[in-house]
């Protein structure tokens, strides 16, 4: 085994590491975090220290640690058949039989699924779907990719674009031309705090229909959006908010993509999120809780009429120019095939939905009335707490105050738990594996308590 400072050393000189500061972490400024091991909501770091790990890694480790029944999938995928391709028709029975296991899932008008690795690359085919789609249709104008301020669909080039925080286009040359932004459905934060919520969803409807004018209808493609906002903040949308968008969409024959790579299999303790706010997308983007994270795997599921389109364009153009050498790799097939059979097996999406209310309800008993949150919200397995300087005049934290990373620091090093500190810089966020208990939620409260009131 390697000695410690080697393995740091290594790291330092050779690992480019993703969402880092380089040069602090190059010049052994940041600590090197080497995990070992796991097992249901913890996990061990090269030390011995046990965490509980209350993010699922990056919200995705659904199942939680250590779960033989996927790792034994993977194994014996590898050991019978490790990859073969699927271009041209070819499958395997993992990647075929996991299909069907989706759509089975997925709301009713749903009717195919594209299988990628993450859904960075899931939502660059959907813009190239969403493209080939209106070229097809004989409107080749209509191109333009409508996200929201604070929406989060990714890191790649047009991914990029549509996520809607500076940190991912500063210095990348970031939005390209054909992504435009919207506003984000943040009541906490809205500018007019005259505005009831009913009326702040009357100002989110007309801002986009504002944008659409100024843009031309004929020109836009789609309109991609998170259920409920994510790395841009953990919000739940407004009450009303999908049905008013979804009106104007419909109207201006915008498809609709719902980016469920945090909601879809079970984080709001619903199988997707449209569900769970009547959301009818045309394209739905599933990564993160496909696999569990077991195995990279993410997909596009598109609608009965996004496929009879392409279907179509198949017929007049030949095959469709579009896939990976990964696309439905029969391990991460196998891993999801295992991984949403768990979630039925052990109940673990209504576990998600009691023990998130749980969850949520105990941590606004405990924070709301602090004079530094502003507010503490979530639904389902996933929740946040928002820091305020002065709560009655609302003042916000200056970002680099870093408060939430402050607060995420002490809560692991008094209480071993790991919450996110979100990149806004002044919230915290929970998203903890399905099978946390109640006792585990109490602690995940009375640490944050803590850790609260040691730094504010
Ligand atoms: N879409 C949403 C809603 C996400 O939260 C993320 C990642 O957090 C992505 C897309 C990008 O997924 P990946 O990091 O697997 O590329």
């Amino acid at each position: 085994m390697l000695r410690n400072d080697q393995l740091d050393q290594w790291d330092r000189d050779n690992f480019f590491h993703p969402s880092t500061h380089l040069a602090q972490h190059a010049r052994g400024e940041s600590p090197s975090r080497v995990i070992k091991t796991a097992s249901g909501v913890h996990i061990e770091d090269r030390d011995g220290n046990r965490l509980l790990d209350a993010f699922a890694g990056l919200y995705c480790v659904n199942v939680g640690y250590g779960r033989t029944e996927i790792a034994d999938a993977i194994a014996a995928q590898a050991h019978e058949l490790a990859y073969y391709h699927s271009y041209v028709g070819h499958g395997t029975e993992a990647s075929i039989t996991l299909s069907k296991m989706i759509l089975d899932r997925a709301p009713s008008h749903m009717s195919k699924v594209y299988f990628g690795l993450g859904g960075s690359d899931a939502n660059e085919t959907n813009v190239k779907l969403v493209w080939y789609f209106n070229n097809i249709l004989g409107r080749p104008q209509k191109k333009k990719i409508i996200s929201r301020w604070r929406g989060y669909h990714g890191s790649g080039i047009v991914t990029g674009s549509l996520t809607g925080l500076e940190l991912f286009h500063k210095k990348f040359d970031l939005p390209v031309e054909q992504v435009i932004h919207t506003t984000a459905p943040y009541y906490y934060r809205r500018e007019n705090l005259d505005q009831t919520e009913a009326q702040f969803v009357d100002q989110c409807v007309a801002d986009l229909e504002a944008l659409i004018d100024r843009e031309g209808a004929d020109t836009i493609a789609a309109f991609i959006g998170e259920p409920m906002l994510g790395t841009g903040g953990i919000v739940p949308p407004p009450a009303g908010y999908w049905a008013a968008i979804q009106e104007v969409l419909q109207k201006h024959d915008i498809l609709l993509i719902a980016d469920e790579v945090v909601t879809g299999f079970g984080r709001l303790g619903t199988m997707f999120g449209s569900e769970h706010y009547g959301i009818t997308p045309d394209i739905i983007t599933i990564a993160k809780g496909l696999t569990s994270a077991y195995a990279p795997l993410s997909g596009s599921i598109v609608s009965d009429k996004v496929w009879a389109v392409l279907e179509r364009g198949t017929d007049e153009n030949g095959p469709i120019g579009h896939g990976w050498t990964y696309s439905a790799h029969p391990i991460g097939a196998a891993a999801g095939v295992a991984n949403l059979q768990l979630l039925d097996d052990l109940n673990l999406i209504s576990n998600a939905g009691e023990v998130g209310a749980y969850l949520n309800g105990a941590l606004r008993d405990a924070l709301a009335d602090h004079p530094h949150v502003g507010e503490v919200r979530g639904e389902g397995m996933i929740c946040a707490v928002e820091f305020v300087k002065d709560k009655d005049n609302r003042v916000f934290f200056d970002p680099a105050d870093k408060i939430g990373a402050q607060i995420s620091g002490k809560l692991l090093e008094q209480d071993k738990i790991i919450a996110r500190a979100m990149p806004q810089g002044d919230i915290l966020g929970f998203a903890p594996p399905f099978c946390l208990s109640r006792a585990e939620a109490d602690q995940v409260v009375e640490g944050t308590l803590r850790a609260v009131k040691t730094v504010l």
